[in-house]
């Protein structure tokens, strides 16, 4: 579906939907505070978490269902709609109750079907549209399961929340995006709303505009993005959360790329053109690697005769050296060229493991 008109579906104003306020409920104050510095005409829908499922137990763990009056206010001040998350069956009914627009489900309960289950099952019959972030583990099916699940109950209107997936050590990311995995999921479920959560992938603020514009560029139909009135004074996720003031004018510089190709004939043309190349070559790169793999298997066989082992560590050690060299020299990025020949090497290693073992090395079976 075109972006145009799923935005008008979730009652969208503008060319994106944007999804903005604190991470947490802490004070009415602080929540109506927050939301009147916005620019509330830039905003289609109002969040705060009111249960926070906190990794640590020691951490601020929400107001709980009394923080749901406070987003009721806001509503009622500023005409923007409310969303806040829920995490059980009791969650659900609270914020039915309470009249709450939009639900949101979590990357640590998406991660959960038990869960999600549940409360797909707390959604029978009610009509509430639903966004379900990424579980926390780059698993594009658990994703997509806890999706299903809510079609299942018949819930219509679903969104997903790219938020980025939890690793282990250290990167300029709080979660790395993974962005390829947000994309496959678009390709799969055309009629989503793909909403992106730079605030919890950067983890920092300043980074929080350039991740934002990442995902413009990437086609995505909305952002979530935390605001809070007076940010090192958060009670949770202090680090990444935008002034009101920052968030206002992140929105307003925004480059937000056309979906459709333009009608201008010419401009067309220079495009076709340049993909008519792009297939021409793709074209040459699957022949060189085909004729590649066609060496490899010669190599496998002579391996098989003079029985030596099919990995040779120092070889392709050897060869690494070789594709970084010419990647500088081409002005390639390393990690690029590395991954690209591991890849490669590695289904060479496979293809030789197959005649070494006298197994069928015809194209297209596979043991
Ligand atoms: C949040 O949005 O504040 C939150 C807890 O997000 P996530 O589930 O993505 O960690
Ligand atoms: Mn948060």
């Amino acid at each position: 579906m075109p972006r145009k008109e799923l935005i008008k579906q979730w009652g969208g104003k503008g060319d994106i939907f944007v999804i903005a306020g604190p991470c947490s409920a802490e004070t009415p104050d602080q929540v109506m505070s927050t939301a009147m510095a916005m620019d509330v005409g830039k905003v289609d829908l109002f969040r705060a978490g009111i249960w926070k499922p906190r990794t640590r137990p020691a951490s601020f763990e929400g107001v709980g269902t009394e923080g749901l009056q406070w987003l009721k206010q806001v509503r009622d001040r500023t005409g923007m709609r409310i969303t806040t998350e829920v995490a059980n069956v009791k969650h659900v009914y609270e914020a039915l109750k309470a009249g709450v627009d939009v639900l949101w489900i979590g990357a640590r309960t998406t991660a959960n079907p038990f869960a999600v289950q549940e409360i797909a099952d707390a959604l029978r019959g009610v009509d509430i549209p639903v966004l379900v972030k990424n579980p926390v583990s780059p698993d594009l099916n658990l994703w997509i399961g806890a999706i299903e699940r809510l079609y299942k109950a018949g819930v219509r209107l679903i969104g997903a929340v790219h938020r980025g997936f939890s690793f282990y050590g250290k990167s300029k990311y709080r979660n790395t995006p993974h962005w390829q995995i947000a994309l496959d999921l678009k390709r799969e479920m055309l009629d989503i709303l793909m909403v992106n959560d730079p605030s919890h992938i950067s983890g920092r603020s300043d980074l929080v505009p350039w991740v934002a514009q990442k995902a413009m560029d990437l086609n995505f139909d909305g952002l979530m993005i935390e605001v809070h009135i007076n940010p090192p004074q958060a009670w949770s996720d202090a680090k990444q959360q935008l002034t009101p003031q920052e968030f206002n004018n992140m929105i307003d510089s925004l480059i937000i790329r056309k979906e459709d190709l333009p009608d201008d004939n010419q401009c067309v043309e220079t495009l076709e053109e340049l993909r008519a190349q792009i297939d021409l070559l793709d074209n040459e790169l699957i022949n060189i690697v085909a004729n590649r793999m066609e060496v490899v298997k010669k190599i496998g066989e002579w391996k098989k005769k003079n029985n030596v082992s099919v990995y040779q560590s120092s070889r392709f050690e050897k060869i690494l050296d070789y594709v970084r060299d010419k990647a500088r020299q081409y002005n390639l990025s390393e990690r690029f060229i590395e991954t690209v020949f591991k890849a490669i090497h590695e289904e060479s290693i496979n293809k030789q493991s197959k005649i070494v073992n006298n197994q069928d090395v015809r194209e297209g079976i596979e043991s």
